[in-house]
């Protein structure tokens, strides 16, 4: 096994919220980190700030993950920055509140569209421009943060639960596809999180203006933290998962 150290971490969506935590916690277990974003160019600089302050290399860019040409540019860009990524991340994601959380009945082809090409068609186009240059790298990590939703498969979710549910589909393919070349590919499934998102599904659902507020019900009294889900992430990635690859890591607390 040839690993080259340290190893680089492609984070979609890592400007913000869980994304931006996982590059924080792989950039404290000593990797490189490039860190995408959509929109906040602004937030995705001050990740890769802190990213530099704890001693480690970071580079951000620019993409909309969902439009082909532009995931196929942020894997160049990330490869001519770095000459390698060993780790990616796809994080990237919308909510069901972001299409209004239709019925199916009522859902159209634009709002499922958006879903799909952000979860689907930007990880696979991602895979498919990083994954062959992982194999010679003695190994490689494919992450898909995907959601509870995947299994709940809630009411008023159809455009968020078809595009988590293919996410997953895709990641547990190529896990069966690339194990041969040193390549694990695994899942991991947030339950509510603190975030921009979890807040505005808590808002649209609920009218929750303070995630504090919902504290006191949660499993372990407090709502899960964009940290918890980069422990996961990282742990996955790690030393400590090199056994583990076509997994799918629940980390909501435990339903019981
Ligand atoms: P968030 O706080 O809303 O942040 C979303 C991130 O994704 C931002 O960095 C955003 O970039 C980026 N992004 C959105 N669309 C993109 C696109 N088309 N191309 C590139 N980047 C894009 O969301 P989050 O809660 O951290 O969610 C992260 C992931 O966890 C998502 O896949 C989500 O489905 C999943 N998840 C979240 C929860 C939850 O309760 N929060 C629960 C289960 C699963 P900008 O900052 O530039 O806009």
């Amino acid at each position: 096994m040839t690993i080259t150290e340290p190893r680089v971490a492609l984070v979609t969506g890592g400007s913000r919220g869980i994304g931006a935590a996982i590059c924080l916690e792989l950039a404290r277990r000593g990797n490189d980190i490039a860190i995408n974003y959509h929109s906040n160019a602004e937030a995705a600089e001050a990740v890769a700030t802190q990213v530099r302050a704890l001693g480690r290399r970071a580079e951000v860019f620019g993409a909309d993950v969902g439009v082909e040409a532009e995931a196929e540019r942020l894997a160049e860009q990330a490869l001519k920055a770095f000459g390698k990524v060993d780790i990616l991340v796809n994080n990237a994601g919308i909510g069901s509140a972001a299409v209004g959380r239709p019925l199916v009945v009522d859902t159209t082809i634009e709002k499922i569209h958006w879903h799909v090409r952000t979860h689907v068609y930007g990880p696979l186009v991602l895979c498919r421009s990083l994954v062959p240059q992982m194999r010679s790298l003695g190994r490689g990590d494919v992450i898909m943060v995907s959601s509870i939703a995947g299994q709940s498969l809630g009411p008023n979710m159809g455009t968020y639960n078809v595009a988590k549910s293919g996410m997953e589909a895709l990641a547990m393919t190529l896990a069966k596809e690339e194990r041969q070349h040193g390549i694990r590919v695994n899942i991991v499934a947030p339950g509510l999180v603190d975030t921009d998102m979890g807040l505005s599904l808590m808002k649209f659902t609920q009218g929750v203006e303070d995630m504090r507020t919902l504290d006191a019900r949660m499993p372990f009294g407090y709502v899960c933290t964009p940290g918890d889900i980069a422990n996961a992430v990282a742990f996955l990635v790690g030393e400590e998962g090199r056994y583990i690859t076509g997994q799918r890591l629940i980390v909501n607390g435990g339903t019981f």
